[in-house]
C-alpha cells in the first residue's frame, strides 16, 4: 500500500525503505529532497536515479495542496485557499509581524502560519464560521504538512498555530504526527515551543498531549466563565463541562510544567459583562500560571446578532483580570478585512447551501 511521503517522520525513513525492500541509504537523499529542496513532485529530486523516482512515486506519493486563491489583507496577512487531492477545500493563513531593520526599513521578524486540522468542524461553536459548515472529514498528517509546504513560498515560518478549521484533539493522531514531522530536525525543523495547539476543550486530549513529553504550546478556547453560558456558545461544554475542563488543564500544567493560554473571544452583550470578567478571573486561577488572551469577536455572516465589543469593554476585561493577577493580553484580529476568521474563506468560496 502506498504511504504519503509527507506522513513519514524523518527518523522512520530508513526502516520504511527497508521494509519495502528498498535501499535504506537513500533516506538521506530523500530527506534532503523533501525538506531542504522542498520538492512537490518526485521528478524534481534529480539526485535520485530515474527508476528509483518511479518507485517513490508509486510507494510514497507526494500530494501537494493546490493554491486556488490567495487574498492579501492591508496588514500583510495572506489567506490561502488550498485544494486537496480529493478536491476538498482547506484554509490556511500566513501572518507576518513586521519590525524595523538596521537601515530603518521594514522587515518581517516573525511569520506565523495558522493551519487547519479538519475540513469543516463538528464542534459547532455558535460564533465560528467553521462550526457553521459542519464536518466534512479530518485531514491526514500529510495534508496538514502540505498546508505548510504550500505556504513556504511566502517566507520562512517562525511559528505555527493549529487554529484554522477543525478541532485538533478530535483528530489527535494525524495532527500530532504532522506536528512531530514539522518539528523534526531533519524535517522542516520548526521549534516545538513555536508550535501552538488550540482546543475547544476535548478533555481526553490533555492527558494524551501531556504524555507525549513534547514542548508544544497549548491554548484552550474558553469564551465563557460558567457552564450556563458556555453550554450555549460551545456545545462541547455539555460533554466536558468547565469543572472537568479546568481540572484537565490543571493536571496538564502540573504534569508538564507548561503554561496554558486561555482564549476568550469577547462578544458584545453576550459574554462581556463585568461579572463575566470577574468570574473568568476566578476560574482561570484554578489553573496554575495560566494566561489569558482576550480577542474581540470577528463578525460572522451566520450570526449577525453577535457583534464586536467596543474597545472600552476590552480594556475593562483587561483591567479586571490584571487586578486578579492574571497575565492577560489583548489580541488584535489580523486580516479581518479579508474574512480571516476561522472558516470564513471556505464558506465564501462554496455555493450557498
Ligand atoms: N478548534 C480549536 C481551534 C480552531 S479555532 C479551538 O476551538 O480552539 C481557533 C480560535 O478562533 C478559537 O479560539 C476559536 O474560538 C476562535 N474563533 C472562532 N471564530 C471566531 C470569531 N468569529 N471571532 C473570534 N474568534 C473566533
Amino acid at each position: 500500500m502506498a504511504t504519503p511521503a509527507w506522513s513519514i517522520l524523518p527518523d522512520e525513513w530508513k526502516e520504511t525503505l527497508k521494509a519495502r525492500g528498498l535501499r535504506p541509504f537513500r533516506a538521506d537523499q530523500i530527506l534532503q529532497a523533501l525538506y531542504r529542496d522542498c520538492i512537490t513532485d518526485w521528478d524534481q529530486a534529480t539526485t535520485l536515479p530515474k527508476d528509483f523516482r518511479e518507485t517513490l512515486k508509486a510507494e510514497f506519493p507526494l500530494m501537494p495542496a493546490e493554491e486556488i486563491a490567495c487574498d492579501t489583507a492591508p496588514d500583510g496577512t495572506k489567506k490561502l485557499l488550498l485544494k486537496m487531492s480529493d478536491g476538498e477545500l482547506v484554509e490556511t493563513v500566513v501572518i507576518p509581524v513586521f519590525g524595523k531593520n538596521g537601515d530603518g526599513g521594514r522587515e518581517t521578524v516573525r511569520l506565523t502560519q495558522c493551519v487547519s486540522s479538519q475540513i469543516g468542524c463538528a464542534m459547532g461553536c455558535a460564533f465560528c464560521a467553521s462550526g457553521a459548515q459542519g464536518i466534512v472529514r479530518s485531514l491526514r498528517a500529510d495534508e496538514i504538512v502540505a498546508e505548510v509546504m504550500a505556504a513556504r513560498k511566502y517566507g520562512t515560518l517562525t511559528n505555527l498555530v493549529v487554529m484554522g478549521m477543525g478541532e485538533p484533539f478530535a483528530n489527535y493522531d494525524e495532527t500530532m504526527r504532522a506536528l512531530k514531522l514539522i518539528n523534526a530536525g531533519r524535517g522542516p525543523n520548526l521549534g516545538a515551543r513555536h508550535i501552538t495547539i488550540s482546543t475547544c476543550g476535548v478533555v481526553p486530549g490533555f492527558a494524551r498531549l501531556a504524555a507525549e513529553g513534547l514542548q508544544f504550546e497549548l491554548s484552550v478556547s474558553l469564551h465563557a466563565p460558567n457552564d450556563a453560558l458556555r453550554n450555549e456558545l460551545m456545545p462541547v461544554n455539555r460533554k466536558w463541562p468547565l469543572a472537568e475542563l479546568l481540572a484537565a488543564c490543571r493536571d496538564y500544567t502540573l504534569k508538564t510544567k507548561r503554561i496554558i493560554t486561555f482564549e476568550y473571544t469577547v462578544i458584545r452583550d453576550v459574554n462581556d459583562s463585568r461579572s463575566c470578567a470577574e468570574e473568568l478571573a476566578r476560574r482561570v486561577r484554578e489553573v496554575p500560571m495560566a494566561k489569558v488572551n482576550l480577542i474581540p469577536l470577528s463578525p460572522v455572516d451566520h450570526r449577525p446578532d453577535f457583534r464586536t465589543p467596543p474597545e472600552s469593554t476590552m480594556l475593562m476585561f483587561l483591567d479586571v483580570l490584571m487586578k486578579h493577577h492574571v497575565q492577560t493580553m489583548i489580541r488584535r484580529s489580523r486580516g479581518k478585512e479579508r474574512q480571516a476568521a476561522c472558516g470564513q474563506l471556505r464558506l465564501r468560496s462554496m455555493p450557498q447551501r
